[in-house]
């Protein structure tokens, strides 16, 4: 696996399936494949990003692309009203596993704070 053609850029290319939920021309949404609550989605970028950290001026309108589907999402599932989290982990410390950013969108329980 590469930098440039990781699992998130071959699930974006559709080389790899994945239960899609949501696409528009910057970002696309599929289910976790291991979710830790009833609503848990990951929304990515098209565009190959591996972190937060490598997030350049030109990214703005995809870093905020990523927070408004967050926002569509929640509804399109029920569970703006009620409340939902949305996560995105940077490197080890933060416990990210697949180097192509992606905001975790978790619905459907309550949520403790601080978190683990
Ligand atoms: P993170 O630990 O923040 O990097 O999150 C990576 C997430 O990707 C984890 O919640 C995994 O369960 C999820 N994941 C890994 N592979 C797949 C896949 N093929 N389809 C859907 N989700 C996946
Ligand atoms: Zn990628």
């Amino acid at each position: 696996m590469t930098d440039t053609y990781c699992l998130f850029c071959k699930i974006a290319s559709g080389e790899i399936n994945a239960d899609v939920i949501y696409e528009n021309d910057y970002v696309m949404a599929f289910r976790d494949i291991n979710p830790q609550a009833p609503t848990h989605v990951l929304v990515i970028p098209r565009k190959h990003i591996a972190t937060i950290n490598e997030l350049v001026d030109t990214d703005q309108y995809v870093a905020g692309a990523l927070h408004l589907a967050a926002k569509d999402i929640a509804k399109q599932e029920g569970i703006a009203e009620d409340g939902f989290r949305t996560v995105m982990n940077c490197n080890s410390a933060a416990g990210q596993t697949v180097f192509h950013i992606h905001l975790h969108v978790l619905g459907g329980r309550d949520f403790s704070w601080p978190p683990g």
